[in-house]
């Protein structure tokens, strides 16, 4: 489920190149694909400082939505949420990828679906059948990871309230959004918060 390809060939050349990159930790594919560990169930950036993973321990994703609708956590050290973020996917269609961005600038937090493939010019069906086939997810559990992922990067980057990142990040209450993020993340976000504020207090600035 976690890589959508035609044919197996084209899959194990895929999966060895990610390899390669992986075992280089090289920067070029950072953002391009996802890293997660079935001993760990942690998923990883290729860039990973780590120690690297066996290859049969290992399962690819090209986004970190799909490595956590597949049950994994993001990283604490290499923070996938920070990846660089790019939709240009070999096969991609323009539909699917305007779907993206429409979905990450909030279209489903204040319309429906319908409404979203109608600004398309597709039916919510085949949205919804695009969705299926290149993330194997729906399109509102894609905006509810992507969502999840823009709140855990307010949770390190800024200085505001719990409550605030959780209105800003879309949810309509902090009590959605604590259990969306402990349901997906296995963590409250306020205990996402303590260690990093405990970084933040003792790491010296560079
Ligand atoms: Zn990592």
């Amino acid at each position: 489920m976690s890589l959508h390809w035609d044919k197996g060939e084209k899959m194990d050349h895929q999966q060895r190149q990610y390899q390669l990159a992986r075992q280089a930790r090289d920067a070029r594919f950072d953002g391009q694909f996802f890293v997660a560990v079935k001993t760990t169930k942690i998923f990883c950036r290729p860039i990973c400082p780590a120690n690297l993973p066996k290859e049969e321990n290992v399962e690819y994703f090209i986004d970190a939505a799909q490595a956590l609708h597949a049950g994994y956590r993001p990283c604490l050290r290499c923070r996938p949420d920070s990846a660089p973020h790019s939709w240009a996917w070999r096969g991609s269609s323009t539909s699917f990828e305007r779907a993206l961005a429409l979905i990450e600038q909030g279209a489903l937090q204040h319309a429906t679906l319908e409404a979203l493939a109608e600004r398309l010019g597709i039916s919510d069906r085949y949205l919804r059948q695009l969705f299926q086939k290149k993330l194997g997810m729906s399109p509102k559990q894609y905006a509810l990871y992507h969502q999840l992922m823009f709140a855990k990067q307010l949770l390190h980057s800024s200085n505001m309230s719990i409550m605030d990142i959780g209105f800003a990040s879309g949810f309509n209450s902090t009590r959605r959004f604590n259990d969306a993020f402990q349901k997906a993340l296995n963590l409250t976000p306020a205990k996402y918060d303590e260690p990093l504020i405990y970084r933040w207090k003792h790491t010296p600035s560079n």
